[in-house]
């Protein structure tokens, strides 16, 4: 294959050919693609399952594929209160999604114990045992909160340099 000379690249832009390289059309491909996990614990997931019906409509992002096996998504949205009770069970099913993987926080309780913040049996946040890449504020936040907090996620997807993230493990 010939070498592109630096004066070339315009001329080839003007023809329609697109530079890129694999990982980043892979970044982009998978941005759009976002599989969220089907869980909910508590109020916040009855916003959640609202942004992927009729109305809202997440499947024009490509998000509206929630799956039923943490294998089978890469998008875990923690929709609710985390009980300490729930917490184990919460991280077993993100260790179980494979690489890459991410974690949106949803609603003040998913964000730092919202409303329960002085009960004893309520984690303060997702953020304490998972790396959490957007937050979604709002107790619930509107389904089109949800979806803008799905788009924030998708630029950092596509770019990924973008993302300073937690290792909940190292
Ligand atoms: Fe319910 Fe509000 Fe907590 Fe969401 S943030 S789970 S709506 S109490």
């Amino acid at each position: 294959m010939d070498v592109i000379k630096p004066n070339q690249v315009d001329e080839l832009v003007r023809n329609n050919v697109v530079l890129s390289t694999v990982e980043a059309a892979f970044n982009w491909c998978r941005s759009r693609s976002l599989w969220p996990l089907t869980f909910g614990l508590a109020c916040c997931a009855i916003e959640m399952m609202a942004a992927a019906d009729t109305r809202y409509d997440l499947a024009r992002f490509g998000s509206e594929v929630f799956r039923p096996s943490p294998r089978q998504c890469d998008l875990m949205i923690i929709a609710g209160t985390i009980t300490k009770k729930m917490q184990p069970v919460v991280l077993r099913l993100y260790e179980q999604m494979a690489e890459p993987k991410y974690v949106l926080a949803m609603g003040s309780c998913a964000i730092s114990g919202g409303p329960f913040v002085d009960s004893y049996n309520v984690v303060l946040g997702g953020d304490t045992f998972l790396p959490v890449d957007v937050y979604v504020p709002g107790c619930p936040p509107r389904p089109e909160a949800l979806i803008y907090g799905i788009m924030q996620l998708r630029e950092k997807v596509a770019n990924p340099k973008k993302i300073a993230r937690l290792k909940a493990n190292g």
